[in-house]
């Protein structure tokens, strides 16, 4: 056992890669942050000033291995990437991780999970249950603000057959960019993505309580949303501030940070725009860097909060 702080390690990395004249990063760095998935329904709380966020879990998706995963990288690489980063290679573990924040005397959340498990698998939709186990209500929910509208983020508002709304009482705030993608008629959204867009037609697209907000915008007390264009056309973040603390609720700027965060080039299949999924990664990460924010990625299992350093030509996740 050895007694070195996380912190310690990434310092201690980018040192020996300066020391020794490495071409590469140092992989022991993602080894020693390597993104967990809990068993059983579980959350974290955070303290970002006066607001407290809690991030609650969500399940996993074990996405079997597939060539057109990532268009830079094969299968080989993929499981090499994910045994690096101390994860299985059997398959991509993908977590879902919703955050809800208490500010300003309401319970807000940021997405809304994958609907009980409606998508995601069989290991998918423990997010009420994580909810109870950190003491929130669903019905103290005033505010869901969502970042884009995937299924594994908004299924969590309706239920399995009838779409009727989870949280009716609650006010529903959308990137208006997002809200106009999907709702395009569906011939001209591509075929993958079209039973995706009728749900969304038949659900956010009609509901009184949906309110959409255009580019940069309050939308509780603390909680700024940010245009974070790329994965979808709308795609946005969220950016919580409170005592000169800054804390970026990414959502899907990255999938899993032992791939895409180490090889913030790498362009998954579920990107919309893929360039432009890049170009915003980098972006935002090196704003993360400059503002000493806390970040947290939807897809980054528990803990999904901590800082990010630049490693190399990518970026290592050091959980808080
Ligand atoms: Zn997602």
């Amino acid at each position: 056992m050895f007694h070195v702080s996380r912190r310690d390690l990434v310092v201690g990395a980018a040192g020996a890669f300066a020391a020794f004249g490495l071409d590469k990063p140092l992989a022991f760095i993602g080894a020693a942050q390597a993104q967990t998935t809990p068993a059983g329904p579980a959350f974290k709380k955070y303290q970002v000033g006066d607001i407290e966020v809690f991030s609650l879990y969500d399940g996993v998706w074990e996405k079997p291995h597939d060539e057109n995963f990532i268009k830079q990288a094969n299968v080989e690489q993929t499981k090499a990437e994910l045994k690096a980063g101390g994860l299985t290679d059997a398959f991509v573990p993908i977590p879902f991780t919703v955050l809800a924040v208490k500010t300003g005397g309401r319970l807000v959340l940021i997405d809304s999970g994958t609907g009980s498990g409606q998508t995601g698998g069989p290991k998918a939709g423990l997010f009420l249950q994580s909810m109870a186990a950190a003491g929130l209500d669903p019905k103290d929910v005033k505010t869901i603000v969502i970042s884009h509208f995937h299924f594994d983020h908004i299924l969590g508002l309706m239920a399995k057959e009838t779409n009727a709304q989870m949280f009716p009482e609650a006010e529903i705030i959308v990137p208006a960019a997002e809200l106009k993608w999907w709702t395009q008629p569906v011939e001209s959204i591509p075929a993958p993505r079209q039973a995706n867009a009728k749900r969304v037609q038949a659900t956010l697209q009609t509901w009184k309580n949906v309110k959409p907000v255009d580019g940069e915008a309050d939308v509780a007390p603390g909680v700024r949303q940010i245009p974070t264009h790329g994965h979808t056309q709308g795609h946005s973040s969220h950016v919580i501030s409170s005592g000169g603390k800054q804390f970026i609720a990414s959502g899907d700027v990255t999938n899993i940070y032992g791939l895409f965060a180490k090889h913030p080039d790498w362009q998954a299949a579920f990107d919309h725009v893929p360039d432009m999924a890049v170009e915003t990664r980098k972006k935002l990460f090196d704003r993360a860097i400059a503002d000493k924010a806390m970040v947290a990625g939807y897809h980054w299992g528990l803990p999904n909060v901590g800082t990010l350093a630049k490693d190399g030509n990518g970026y290592a996740f050091v959980a808080a």
